[in-house]
């Protein structure tokens, strides 16, 4: 409150101090106004005094020369003067009575008995007048009036009528002085509120002002580093919303968007686009042995390696976990080769073992790329092509690069159709098993039959398990086809057998998925004991890769769980996987069935020393051996040399459905033995 009235006040209440302001400024020049009006109509009342007293005093004289004259030399003329000579001095005496009588001063000149008495001189001079009137045509009687006349007029009176006349002058000139130093007074007020205005509302006002503008200013700067700040955070969120925070590189909205572009501007620039695909082969496997973080860490230098082969300008995304895309355009169509090169370079940069914190990880890529034609508008369009090309390089054996071709994309959709036939297949029994005898590699007898699944679709025939298997294992579906398999293989065999047939075993194929079932040897045992069955009279085929694969899980524990009940487990496939022989021992394994492409190479001295080495290892920790497509006696007999166990190929007999095996089993004649 102390300093209110200076401190720099509200701008929105600023009009209050303008009200103000003008409001006294405009109350100073109404009273000087009010001032200025009485000072003039004093100093006309006081010219009109100074006037009528100078008259007065003119007027007694004329009076008295006039009366003279109208005793001398009588004429109408002056008589009338006279009168009105009278009657004038008389009205000016009663008007200065009335108007001119403001001071004590004036007052005691006209009624003091002390004084003058100039009311009564004046008085006694009109009566005496008024009576020199009433005697004029006697000149006798009328002289002695105008005698006292002439000595009043000259003496008493004129005096009188003179210190009126300088009593009032002076009064004027005291009244004007006094005027004036009330304007100077005004004056000064007037500049003393001037100065207290701008003292107590311009200044603050301007303060006010100032302050505000400066207040605008400051935050007008401010908005301008915000506004600086935003542009800086939006151009931060848009890299963010197009680029992969984990490796820096564009994602899946970017490469989109570079794509279309590149497809839309593709007729003007006449450059061809190619699009990859790329899809890592291990890296399920390092991110669950070895951590997120090293996960992230093979990511980033995927992404590092895959930079440092494409060139500046092209664009290299991720897509998924482990999935990236790169789209090169290229100058000329001409460009194939260099496209296929450059996939190459990327599947072998990424074979490289990778050394990451001093651990050494091997992941391996597969790489499939498409260029866009002239139907190619769609950025995804063109991803899906370079996706068939990948998906197909996968099923090839992974590691490899390849570019698309329209059977690709036939293929695929084959599969999926075949896929959308799963649920009728199952419905319909459609998965049934087939046959292929096994027999002693030194009695030539018969040890039984592996089991060996086919899809009787009903439209497109009899489709092979290397077509349908890869899709079940897609889908998560080849459990439940083993599991039917199994179900009905074994009915055959005890029909078989109630049938008096002598089939000593069955081989049954079990999938890694039916493996980590921890229901399934449950299942198998139950099946076995439905069809009248004992355990020595199966065996499973199970893959090495299952073995790698799935290092202390559920599917060992299955494994374990089946040889323990008397089943017995062989290691299907042997000698292209990786299987060490002391898991053999480990697990209770009890065969190995040699794989058919080192059969088929017997011939070739190199196979030859392969196949004697497995048979001599797994003889030495009694493991049984059967040898698997086997398209040749001579094929046959050496492996019978080499003291393989058991033969099954081609050479034997070939899969068959359930109804072919009776004749097959009444045409079999046991092999006579070439050693
Ligand atoms: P596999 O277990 O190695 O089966 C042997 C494959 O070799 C069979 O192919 C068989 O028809 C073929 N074969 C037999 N003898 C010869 C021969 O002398 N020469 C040649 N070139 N091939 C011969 P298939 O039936 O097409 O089966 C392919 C693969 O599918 C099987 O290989 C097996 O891994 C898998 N499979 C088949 N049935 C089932 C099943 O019910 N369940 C599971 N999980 N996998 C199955
Ligand atoms: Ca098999
Ligand atoms: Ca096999």
């Amino acid at each position: 409150m102390r300093l209110s009235l200076l401190s720099a006040p509200d701008p929105r209440r600023l009009w209050l101090r303008y009200v103000f302001a003008i409001g006294l400024i405009l109350v100073f020049l109404g009273s000087a106004h009010l001032v200025n009006l009485h000072s003039i109509k004093a100093s006309e009342a006081d010219a009109e005094t100074i006037n009528v007293s100078g008259r007065q005093r003119m007027l007694s004289q004329r009076v008295v020369f006039l009366a003279e004259h109208a005793v001398q030399d009588p004429d109408p003329v002056y008589d009338a003067e006279l009168v009105l000579a009278v009657g004038q001095f008389a009205d000016g005496h009663a008007w200065l009575l009335k108007n001119a009588l403001r001071s004590p001063e004036a007052r005691a000149l006209y009624f003091d008995p002390d004084g003058p008495r100039l009311d009564r001189q004046v008085a006694e001079f009109l009566r005496l007048s008024k009576e020199f009137l009433a005697l004029r045509d006697q000149p006798a009687s009328a002289l002695p009036v105008l005698r006292q006349m002439e000595d009043m007029a000259i003496a008493d009176l004129l005096e009188s009528l003179n210190a009126a006349v300088t009593l009032f002058e002076a009064e004027a000139t005291e009244r004007t002085a006094r005027l004036e130093q009330m304007h100077h007074l005004a004056l000064q007020l007037t500049l003393l509120i001037l100065v207290l205005e701008a003292i107590f509302v311009f200044w603050p006002a301007q303060r006010t002002v100032t302050r505000s503008l400066n207040k605008v200013v400051e935050q007008n700067r401010r908005l301008l580093t915000r506004n600086d700040e935003l542009d800086r955070l939006s151009r931060e969120l848009d890299h963010a919303a197009r680029h992969d925070h984990l490796t820096g590189l564009a994602n899946r909205k970017k490469l989109y968007e570079e794509l279309e572009t590149l497809l839309a501007d593709r007729r003007e620039s006449g450059r061809a686009v190619c699009v990859m695909a790329v899809d890592l082969d291990r890296f399920k496997e390092v991110n669950d042995t070895l951590g997120h973080a090293m996960g992230d860490a093979v990511l980033k230098q995927v992404g590092d390696t895959m930079l440092a082969i494409v060139r500046k300008g092209d664009i290299v995304a991720r897509t998924g976990g482990d999935e990236f895309v790169i789209v090169l355009p290229f100058s000329s169509r001409s460009e194939r080769r260099l496209a296929q090169a450059i996939a190459e370079r990327i599947a072998d940069e990424l074979r490289r073992t990778m050394i990451i914190d001093d651990q050494e990880c091997m992941i391996g890529a597969s790489v499939g790329y498409a260029f866009a034609d002239e139907d190619s508008i769609e950025a995804s369009g063109l991803i899906t092509k370079a996706d068939i090309a990948l998906y197909e390089a996968k099923r090839a054996g992974k590691g490899i690069a390849l570019a698309f071709n329209e059977s690709m994309r036939d293929r695929l959709e084959r599969r999926h159709a075949l896929i959308q036939d799963f649920d009728r297949a199952f419905r319909d029994c459609e998965f049934v098993p087939y046959f292929q005898p096994q027999i002693s590699c030194t009695d030539g007898r018969l040890i039984g039959f592996e089991v060996l699944a086919r899809w009787d679709h009903g439209k497109q025939g009899l489709i092979m398990p290397n077509e349908f298997i890869p899709l079940a294992e897609e889908t998560r579906q080849i459990d439940v086809i083993d599991g039917r398999i199994i179900f009905r293989a074994l009915e055959s065999l005890s029909e078989l057998r109630s049938m008096g047939w002598d089939v000593p075993t069955l081989s049954l194929n079990a999938s890694g998925r039916i493996l980590r079932d921890p229901q399934f040897p449950d299942y198998l045992m139950s099946m076995i004991r439905m069809h009248g069955l004992k355990p020595s009279d199966i065996v499973v085929e199970i893959l090495e890769t299952v073995l790698i694969e799935h290092e202390s899980d559920q599917a060992l524990i299955s494994i374990q769980r089946i040889a323990a009940a008397g089943v017995a487990v062989h290691i299907d496939d042997f000698g292209t996987g990786y299987a060490s022989l002391s898991k053999l021992a480990m697990l209770d394994i009890s065969g190995l069935k040699i794989d058919r492409s080192l059969i088929i190479d017997l011939q070739n001295e190199k196979s030859a020393k392969v196949v004697d080495a497995i048979v001599g290892l797994a003889r030495s920790m009694s493991l049984d051996v059967v040898a698997e497509g086997v398209e040749t006696s001579r094929q046959f007999d050496t492996l019978a040399e080499m003291g393989c166990d058991k033969a099954q190929g081609y050479a034997i007999g070939v899969p068959m459905a359930k109804g072919e095996v009776p004749g097959w089993l009444e045409r079999f004649e046991p092999r006579p033995v070439a050693v």
